[in-house]
């Protein structure tokens, strides 16, 4: 969701005459679009702060952060001109401005967010993030979400529709519909209309080839959902569905609203209905009280569930939240033991993803390439099941869709060659260089 945001930053932007720089030094303007839902990514931007050395720049802050601590930023990091909530988007360029004379502090009333009425600069071309919520309404007791994003608000459903149109008029051929938690989309509406539909509609645009999806809560999947994903060939058969632990006194505790045993129902009936699925989670290590039996049980839920990639996160203390409340009366667990668990059940996932991995070796799959890799001559680019494939950069442009053979899988990611590319990166015209002023986020 962050990264889409910045997207309208950078639109809002360029629309004013602005363009952007990969060097920071150079930039008149430097924005820090954060994430508040673990320590270390906070951690991240005090450091990155420190770091910046340009003169006369302004620098700014919004995002989760500027939500969470507000004008806090100014007295921890003096050198932050303004902060500012994405629900100010369209005042941005006037708040620079402001902000050259003296610190600015923005934030709005973040419910009445229509970031999505702004201009967007995509990163990608050919794949394109469409929200369709926003905020969440959840408040999973360790989650910061709902307090910085707000609470959950749908996005009209023509709204969608017509950004879906647009993107496929001008060449979109991907789209991944976003929310905190897509499966309770339009329960606000006072004549509701289900996620599922939701998936359908968009699916039948004329040019869009790929739907994904993300994230679902088990709780508010509806196996109608699975239903769609089988039929419509356009909607692709992947489900991140965040689990986060295995053990049912945990679950309770993190106010998840589901035990192990309804987790493993939901994820054996879209592995019923939808065949080769692939199936992603997040797990949490280290909540408060979680004992070695409780990380025995999410193990033993990792093995059982055979994933094919999961996102493994240490409980990270947040202020404010229930489990913060929590740690008091349940007990901390200690630095080390939630890392010696965060690498027990990272070696038995990293098992299981290279074994499914290989399933994949010496077949051919559609891949949209989105960046270049960090190391070495590649690109990363995703099939449909949102595999992560390798390709050599000399044959494979960033935003193509490319028909690829999967050569060799790896721990994480598969290897491929390029047999044919189906739609070529589209070449933007340059824009006028003279004057302008840059940005950097
Ligand atoms: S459903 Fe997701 S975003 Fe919402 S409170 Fe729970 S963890 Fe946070």
């Amino acid at each position: 969701m962050n990264v889409h945001d910045s997207e309208h930053i950078s639109g809002v932007l360029e629309k004013a005459g602005y363009q952007r720089t990969d060097l920071p030094q150079e930039a008149d303007v430097v924005i820090f679009n954060t994430c508040s839902v673990r320590k270390s990514a906070e951690d991240k931007v005090w450091g990155a702060l420190q770091a910046i050395s340009g003169k006369g720049q302004v620098v700014a802050v919004c995002g989760c952060m500027a939500r969470r601590l507000g004008a806090d930023i100014f007295t921890r990091a003096p050198r932050v001109n303004l902060v500012f909530g994405v629900e100010e988007l369209g005042k941005i360029v006037d708040l620079i401005e402001m902000s050259k004379n003296s610190q600015v502090l923005a934030l709005g009333n973040v419910d009445d967010c229509e970031i999505d009425s702004h201009p967007t600069k995509r990163n990608n071309f050919l794949s394109a993030w469409v929200p369709i919520s926003y905020g969440c309404s959840r408040f999973c007791s360790y989650c910061v979400v709902p307090y910085v994003r707000g609470r959950e608000r749908s996005r009209p459903f023509s709204e969608i529709l017509a950004e879906v149109d647009s993107l496929a008029s001008e060449g979109t051929v991907e789209v991944i519909l976003l929310g905190q938690n897509v499966n309770s989309y339009g329960r606000d509406f006072q004549e509701p209309i289900g996620f599922a539909e939701v998936l359908d509609f968009v699916a039948s645009v004329e040019g869009i080839r790929r739907v994904k999806f993300e994230t679902s809560h088990p709780r508010d999947i509806s196996y109608s959902l699975f239903e769609v994903m089988r039929n419509r060939e356009e909607v692709c058969p992947h489900l991140h569905l965040p689990f986060q632990s295995g053990s049912d006194r945990v679950l309770k505790h993190m106010r998840r609203g589901y035990d192990r045993q309804f987790y493993l129902d939901v994820i054996n009936h879209a592995r019923e209905l939808v065949p080769g699925i692939s199936l992603t989670t997040d797990i949490i290590v280290g909540f408060p009280g979680e004992t070695e039996s409780d990380f025995e049980d999410t193990l033993a839920l990792v093995e059982e569930a055979q994933f094919d990639f999961a996102y493994i996160f240490k409980y990270s203390s947040r202020e404010n939240t229930r489990a913060y409340l929590l740690e008091a009366e349940l007990g901390k667990i200690s630095e080390a033991d939630k890392t010696r668990r965060f690498l027990e059940v990272s070696r038995l996932q990293d098992e299981i993803t290279e074994r499914a991995l290989k399933r994949f070796v010496g077949r051919e799959e559609e891949v949209i390439t989105l960046s270049h890799a960090k190391k070495g001559p590649y690109v990363i680019g995703r099939t449909a099941t949102n595999h992560i494939v390798l390709l050599p950069e000399k044959d494979a442009p960033i935003d193509s869709l490319i028909r690829a053979r999967i050569t060799a899988s790896g721990k994480h990611a598969l290897r491929g060659e390029v047999q044919e590319l189906l739609i070529p990166k589209r070449v933007e015209p340059l824009p006028c260089a003279e004057n302008v002023l840059r940005y950097s986020g």
